[in-house]
């Protein structure tokens, strides 16, 4: 990461301090903390407690924060699954998960009846070696794979009829396609992409050239980031020094700051359309109202200046390609029957 990332210029000294061993722990920090939200009962999650050695319990504005990302995204990709399921023609659909970490997404989806064709993961091999050496050894996940899955530690690798993981660095487009061709995906199917903490760690130029290569290459499909926004204010360079304290520097931040440049990403790089949302927006007017009020049950909560702070500074930004559907949305921020726009209007 350090010689590319230096090379492309995209954060000074910033970037050479950026170190691939940190950037991996923080996917540790992730699993931690959904674990955190699955004991208070924020959410399902039967897989996560095998990744996590030494369970903490996080503030509540920690819980709160990640159950809000945990939601949007399966509220998203619940309306991806079940899109044209009334429609004869259906195809089967496929989701790719860039810098999936030790996200267990795909068995809980398994459990809901809800996979998938085929879900595929990519990560560092120091990462999906140690998620392949973890799915083999405990039976609870290694059964949902059905008897044909292959594991192998030593590549970091899962090969079975519906989830796949691989080992790749992401930054290198040649690779993205040879994995994705041993993945057996196929291109023309509607797919979903997921890269949740991921771009922002990466210099912007490698960040831009993942967003076109997965344009060019999937003609129907969503692609989905959540990531940090506004780093000028006060909250903003607190948060930028701490991760760059840590060595994770987040390098792509200054090239997207705000909303609007998280839609011209996906604008620039050949996506059709493109909307962003910050989380306070996703927590108040996305996720549902019921949810909401039962999770801000489970735990006292007077930290509300911080969270509006932190939730301004976390955003949800997707770009579609719709090849066949391009007159009828298929996939929208819906909120009632209407969709929102990222500057707060509706559209009918
Ligand atoms: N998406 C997961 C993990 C987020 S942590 C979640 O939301 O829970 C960020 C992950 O991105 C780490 O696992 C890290 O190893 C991975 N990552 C960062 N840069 C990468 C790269 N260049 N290639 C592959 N994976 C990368």
């Amino acid at each position: 990461m350090e010689a590319s990332a230096s090379a492309e210029g995209g954060g000074g000294s910033a970037a050479r301090r950026s170190s691939p061993a940190a950037v991996q722990a923080t996917n540790d920090d992730a699993a931690a903390s959904k674990l955190s939200c699955v004991n208070k009962g924020y959410m399902k999650d039967d897989y996560v407690r095998f990744f996590v050695r030494r369970p903490t319990r996080r503030a509540p504005i920690i819980n709160r924060g990640y159950y809000a990302r945990w939601s949007v995204l399966r509220k998203l990709l619940h309306e991806f699954l079940i899109a044209g399921k009334n429609n004869d023609s259906e195809k089967p659909k496929q989701i790719l998960s860039l810098g999936a970490g030790f996200d267990t997404t795909f068995f809980q989806l398994q459990d809901e009846g809800m996979a998938p064709h085929l879900y595929v993961e990519l990560d560092f091999k120091e990462v999906t070696s140690k998620k392949a050496a973890i799915i083999n050894h405990y039976s609870e996940m290694k059964e949902k794979l059905g008897s044909e899955a292959s594991i192998s530690i030593e590549k970091g690798e899962v090969i079975s009829t519906h989830y796949k993981l691989f080992s790749a660095d992401i930054r290198d487009i040649p690779k993205l396609d040879s994995v994705i061709r041993m993945a057996e995906m196929d291109p023309s199917l509607p797919t979903f992409i997921i890269a949740e903490c991921v771009l922002i760690y990466l210099d912007p130029t490698a960040a831009g050239a993942i967003v076109s290569w997965a344009s060019q290459k999937f003609s129907t499909a969503v692609f989905f980031l959540y990531e940090q926004i506004h780093p000028d204010d006060a909250f903003g360079e607190q948060m930028i020094r701490n991760l760059e304290s840590r060595g994770c520097p987040l390098l792509g931040i200054n090239a997207t700051p705000t909303l609007s440049h998280k839609e011209k990403l996906f604008h620039g790089n050949g996506w059709q359309r493109a909307v962003a949302w910050d989380m306070l927006k996703i927590y108040n007017d996305f996720i549902d109202s019921q949810e909401r009020r039962r999770i801000e049950r489970l735990e006292l909560f007077d930290e509300f200046e911080e969270w509006y702070m932190m939730q301004e500074h976390y955003c949800v930004a997707y770009g579609i390609n719709d090849a066949e559907f391009s007159a009828e949305p298929w996939l929208t921020l819906t909120v009632g029957s209407r969709w929102l726009k990222s500057d707060s209007t509706y559209l009918q």
